[in-house]
């Protein structure tokens, strides 16, 4: 059975500004209260798992344990369907430890010269962890069309060189709000709301 989520508090297990502002916001109609565990001054875990549910696991664990409270984590990534699922789990540490997410996209850019193909999806994992060690799981997806150069300053990541499926702009371009409407990390949430949070 699925474990609902019962509490007013819950810590947000993740360092990535872009990821606590988009999780909070879409958290926020359920009114509670987010507290991230970058500001709660939690060491970021080893993120050594193969997959991002495994990634996501990690970190929601590590953050539930830590601080004794409710801990949800996203794990998520970029997979180009011409690189064989590539950056995937590897798309944060693409952008290397200056977090360069321009360079990251040129990596992208460059390993797809002379492939056939511009397709990729994002994916995401959510995990809510409990401190007593079980935890819930949700995947969500969303796929669409890398292009070049990047267009837009919106959103954060590898966004200014998606565009969505069925749409022209990328989610660099797109406001905030269609951005959480529609994205991998909106499809995982609705699964999660449904489970854990909904009446
Ligand atoms: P994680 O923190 O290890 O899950 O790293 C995920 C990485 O995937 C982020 O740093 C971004 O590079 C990329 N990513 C995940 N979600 C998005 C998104 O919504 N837009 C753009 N990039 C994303």
């Amino acid at each position: 059975m699925t474990r609902r989520f019962e509490g007013d508090k819950l810590v947000l297990a993740s360092h990535n500004a872009g990821k606590v502002r988009e999780i909070d916001a879409l958290l926020s109609p359920f009114g509670v209260e987010v507290v991230s565990a970058g500001n709660l001054g939690l060491p970021e875990p080893v993120e050594d798992g193969s997959t991002f549910e495994a990634n996501a696991l990690i970190k929601a664990h590590a953050a539930a344990e830590a601080t004794d409270l409710p801990a949800l984590a996203d794990d998520s990534g970029l997979a180009v369907e011409a690189l064989g699922g590539e950056p995937g789990i590897y798309s944060a540490r693409w952008a290397g430890p200056d977090k360069d997410f321009m360079a990251a996209m040129k990596r992208v850019e460059q390993a797809l010269e002379g492939k056939d193909g511009r397709r990729a999806h994002f994916a995401c994992v959510l995990a809510l962890a409990w401190p007593d060690g079980h935890a819930e799981t949700f995947s969500g997806r969303i796929d669409g069309t890398l292009v070049w150069p990047p267009r837009g300053e919106r959103g954060f990541g590898y966004d200014p060189m998606f565009v969505p499926e069925g749409l022209e702009i990328t989610f660099g371009e797109m406001e905030p709000a269609r951005k959480h409407a529609i994205s991998h990390r909106a499809d995982a949430f609705k699964k999660l709301v449904r489970a854990c949070f909904a009446e």
